[in-house]
């Protein structure tokens, strides 16, 4: 896969692309990622990117014409492309919405900054508005960050251990067990005996059931996506959990409805 990020502050992703799984990712050719300075496509002595608000009003606007001279720039790699504008007034982000971006050929995200950009160029040339919550930032270069990380660490091989993105929360809507290492015994807390075992049976029911509770405590909204199997509904039945959980799931689904 290949993602372009396009910015007028391209130096921002220098340090958090070359660390950890991106960069592993990037140095096994699992990922391409392509970065352009939009100020690169303005024109003028001063390669202005911005210009006062028609209708007037605070801030500036990112101008569409270099916003569409960077994009034609980006070299197309074929096959399922997406461009995507980061911005508040998206969709708000979520790990299935990382997932459908991972099944893309590429990605080409573009970070706004000040007021936002001219309206136009959005109309023109974005497939979708892409959030990552319910407040503002400075630019859209964190918001780009967090997209093409979470996206990397699904794509095939991107992670040392081959299954763990589909343990990880929300991957089943669910949020990922409690987790513990050496010492056994820390600030006077121990570690659950049954994970100290080797009851591989036990260990892995004692996690689902932890599981389950964390996510009825934090996200019960989450529930109303969890299919369960036969064993697992009697897991919880013996547990005592099956009635929260399938309550919780309920009322998740009419909130979705609602
Ligand atoms: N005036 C805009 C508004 O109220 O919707 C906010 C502009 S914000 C200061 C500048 C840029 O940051 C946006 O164009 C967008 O690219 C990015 N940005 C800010 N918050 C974001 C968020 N929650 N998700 C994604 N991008 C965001």
């Amino acid at each position: 896969m290949r993602i372009d990020l396009l910015s007028i502050f391209p130096d921002f992703f220098t340090t958090p692309l070359n660390e950890g799984i991106i960069r592993r990712a990037r140095q096994a050719q699992i990922i391409d990622i392509g970065i352009h300075n939009i100020r690169d496509h303005a024109e003028g002595r001063h390669q202005m990117t911005d210009d006062r608000p028609y209708g007037g009003g605070e801030g500036m606007v990112m101008k569409a014409e270099p916003l569409t001279a960077c994009l034609r720039a980006v070299p197309s790699c074929g096959g399922k492309r997406r461009v995507i504008l980061l911005s508040p007034r998206g969709v708000p982000f979520s790990q299935e919405q990382a997932l459908r971006y991972a099944g893309h050929d590429q990605l080409i995200l573009i970070c706004g900054r000040y007021e936002g950009v001219d309206e136009r160029f959005s109309e023109r040339f974005v497939d979708e508005e892409c959030s990552i919550g319910d407040y503002v930032l400075s630019g859209g270069e964190l918001a780009a960050l967090v997209v093409t990380d979470a996206v990397c660490r699904l794509l095939p091989g991107a992670l040392g251990c081959a299954d763990s993105a589909e343990r990880d929360s929300f991957s089943r809507s669910l949020l990922k067990h409690n987790q513990y290492t050496r010492p056994p015994v820390f600030a006077d807390l121990e570690v659950p005996a049954v994970l100290l075992s080797g009851d591989h049976a036990a260990v892995a029911r004692h996690r689902f059931v932890e599981s389950v509770r964390l996510t009825l405590a934090r996200r019960p909204d989450l529930l109303a996506g969890l299919n369960l199997s036969r064993e697992e509904r009697k897991t919880l039945k013996e547990e005592g959990l099956l009635a929260q959980v399938e309550y919780a799931a309920m009322a998740g689904q009419m909130g979705r409805q609602a």
